[in-house]
């Protein structure tokens, strides 16, 4: 079972989508779990205080330390990995969605206000990762965007397997156009060759729709595939 714990100021944020649909019935045949663990529950004094002004002056709060720390350390082995969501992280792609979906376990630490107090990212066995070059208010939507590209790549929760293979990225290209019925909409023909049931010809056309969509919107993944190819 791929075990998954997110630590977050936000519970209620959780399970989300994620009992529903595919991850729903993944949860009940226990392809996975999910444990959410209030930071909350960690901090010390009667006010359940997690946050204090930055060091140094500025806007904005910092997530605590040692109430982090706590919460982290109460449910976790010692040298445990956890996945900080963070806009100064290693930005997620499939790659590394892939590697994590091979790992037995996800730990999750969602940041709010300023972010977390460094000291903790730097005593414990944290790898900060972002969704983006943006800034979103608090790590519990990253979140949901780094499970849904792992547990989809999870054996057993998606039903075909084969359509993983198939997809944007996979061979370093962005996935060709799809077509379905009708046949005609709006005037519009679906390409020819779809229909024409030669499978070698579908395949070579899917590829050179694949390559020209990617050189046009993404040079950055054109270069590399052709690096590798
Ligand atoms: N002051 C921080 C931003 C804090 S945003 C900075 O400038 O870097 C608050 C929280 O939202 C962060 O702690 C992080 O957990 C989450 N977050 C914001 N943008 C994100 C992104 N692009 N990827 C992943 N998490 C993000």
């Amino acid at each position: 079972m791929f075990k998954v714990k997110i630590f977050t100021l936000y519970p209620e944020f959780f399970p989300g989508p994620f009992d529903k649909g595919i991850y729903g019935n993944a949860l009940e045949k226990k392809i996975w779990n999910l444990n959410i663990i209030n930071i909350r529950d960690f901090a010390e004094d009667k006010h359940k205080t997690v946050d204090d002004t930055p060091y140094g002056g500025g806007t904005g709060m910092v997530m605590r330390a040692d109430v982090v720390a706590n919460s982290l350390d109460n449910n976790l082995e010692s040298k445990e990995k956890i996945y900080y969501l963070s806009p100064r992280g290693r930005l997620l792609n499939q790659e590394i969605a892939k590697k994590i979906s091979k790992e037995k376990s996800l730990n999750i630490l969602c940041g709010h206000f300023e972010g977390v107090d460094q000291r903790v990212l730097d005593n414990r066995n944290i790898e900060e990762i972002s969704i983006g070059d943006y800034v979103i208010s608090g790590g519990e939507t990253a979140s949901y965007i780094v499970l849904d590209s792992v547990l989809r790549l999870i054996p057993g929760v998606l039903g075909n397997e084969a359509s993983i293979l198939d997809e944007s990225f996979e061979n370093g290209l962005l996935e060709y156009p799809q077509y379905t019925k009708p046949q005609i909409w709006q005037e519009n023909k679906v390409p020819e060759v779809l229909l024409s049931g030669d499978h070698a010809k579908i395949k070579h056309w899917r590829l050179s729709q694949s390559e020209a969509i990617t050189r046009d919107r993404r040079p950055d993944l054109w270069q590399k595939h052709n690096k590798k190819n």
